[in-house]
């Protein structure tokens, strides 16, 4: 069963996000049936409609892509990763209207023709993003990128990265980060793929950069206008990242309650022992905590971006990740904890969980670097 209420959140929700509800939790239910292969998640999600709510305007609906992002997390944490994906790598074009057949590019990244990646991250540039270091330099026409870039989704899948490079020479105000438009068989362009550790299917890999040669046209926006196309698209995505949290652990909870029940120790079902409830006690109400901090943060940021707001309460954003991302990882645990020897095996659902939601802390903003934006605009607000 998928569990995906609007009901119980009824101040977060309108009527449209419960039709959505109602239509993803048949999709997510034939999906946890049967997961498409890595290759045709794009054009399967594409089908549904589903990439409309990742690849929309620069002011999505952000309750609608948490919605989604629940949904696939419960049913399968790999293709909401690769969902995500495609909106990350979506969002400098969305915000970029003058970038040629930009119009045509995000139709098929909506139809699912197209996969794309997002490579901001490089092997010295991690949390602190602005240290980035590859290059980008003008060749008679063309660009031409030298560096690497690290911990990269969809590549294996990609046919576009949106690639953050260091303009050279600088121009004279100092912002040289800009953003390019980078075909998966660019003259000069290496995939690498990276393993995951204890398996998955989600499509990690690195990009390496030699003399990579790109047309003219491939910088996106302006030259020194990549950070602020780097922290938008993040702006957009971060707080659905604790919605997948969600979907996830939902899912832990549902199979720990089923197991229970049925699992039948000392004469009687494990359910009925007060140690039992008292985890499902506490794994509900994380749950629900998350969930509201999750809500809160996607209708405050579609309240202020539909009153021509910048930006929702960035602490609302944070703590909706950092909450949601570490309870769900508490959440799992403890599920994986009820299953005993059978959670830990390779086949066991909750294993799976514990597995695929370990990245959800790091990815995006680490849990550090949400508690600093969080203590940030503590003490610059004086309390
Ligand atoms: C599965 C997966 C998929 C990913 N997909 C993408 C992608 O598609 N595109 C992309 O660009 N990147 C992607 N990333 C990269 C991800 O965004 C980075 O891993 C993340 O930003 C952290 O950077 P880092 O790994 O270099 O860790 P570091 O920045 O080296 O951090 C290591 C530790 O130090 C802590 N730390 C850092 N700075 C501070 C500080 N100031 N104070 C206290 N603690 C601090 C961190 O919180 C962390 O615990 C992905 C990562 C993973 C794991």
């Amino acid at each position: 069963m998928i569990t995906l209420s609007t009901t119980d959140l009824p101040m977060f929700f309108s009527a449209s996000h419960a039709e959505l509800a109602t239509t993803l939790a048949h999709s997510a239910a034939e999906l946890r049936r049967q997961a498409p292969h890595r290759e045709a998640v794009i054009p399967w999600l594409g089908g549904l409609g589903l990439l409309d709510h990742a690849v929309s305007g620069a002011h999505p609906d952000v309750r609608s892509l948490c919605l989604v992002r629940e949904a696939l997390g419960q049913a399968s944490p790999f293709v909401d990763a690769i969902f995500a994906v495609q909106g990350l790598g979506a969002q400098a074009l969305v915000r970029t209207p003058q970038f040629p057949h930009r119009n045509e590019l995000l139709a098929e990244a909506r139809q699912g023709r197209i996969t794309l990646g997002f490579a901001l991250t490089e092997p010295e540039a991690g949390s602190d993003v602005a240290s980035l270091r590859t290059t980008a330099r003008r060749d008679g026409d063309s660009w031409l990128l030298d560096g690497e870039k690290i911990f990269i989704s969809n590549v294996g899948i990609a046919d576009y990265f949106t690639v953050f490079a260091r303009v050279e020479p600088a121009p004279s105000n100092g912002k040289a980060i800009s953003a390019f438009w980078v075909p998966k068989d660019a003259p000069g362009l290496e995939l690498l793929p990276i393993a995951l550790s204890g398996g998955g299917d989600h499509p990690l890999g690195a990009l390496r950069m030699k003399a990579c040669r790109l047309s003219q046209g491939a910088l996106i926006g302006e030259i020194g206008g990549g950070m602020r196309l780097a922290l938008g698209t993040l702006d957009v995505f971060r707080t659905s990242v604790g919605a997948a949290a969600v979907g996830m652990a939902r899912r832990a909870l549902d199979e720990s309650i089923a197991h229970v029940r049925k699992r039948v120790q000392f004469g009687k079902p494990l359910a009925e022992f007060q140690l039992t409830q008292a985890a499902l006690a506490d794994m509900a109400t994380e749950l629900d905590a998350a969930r509201l901090l999750v809500y809160r943060a996607a209708w405050e940021k579609d309240q202020k971006d539909q009153a021509g707001g910048s930006q929702a309460s960035k602490t609302s954003v944070a703590m909706a990740k950092m909450f949601a991302t570490e309870a769900a990882s508490r959440i799992i645990d403890r599920a994986v904890q009820l299953f005993g020897g059978s959670g830990v095996v390779a086949s066991s659902v909750v294993a799976e969980l514990l597995r695929d939601v370990r990245p959800l802390r790091i990815y995006e903003g680490t849990t550090e670097i949400q508690k600093l934006i969080i203590g940030g605009e503590l003490v610059s607000q004086g309390g």
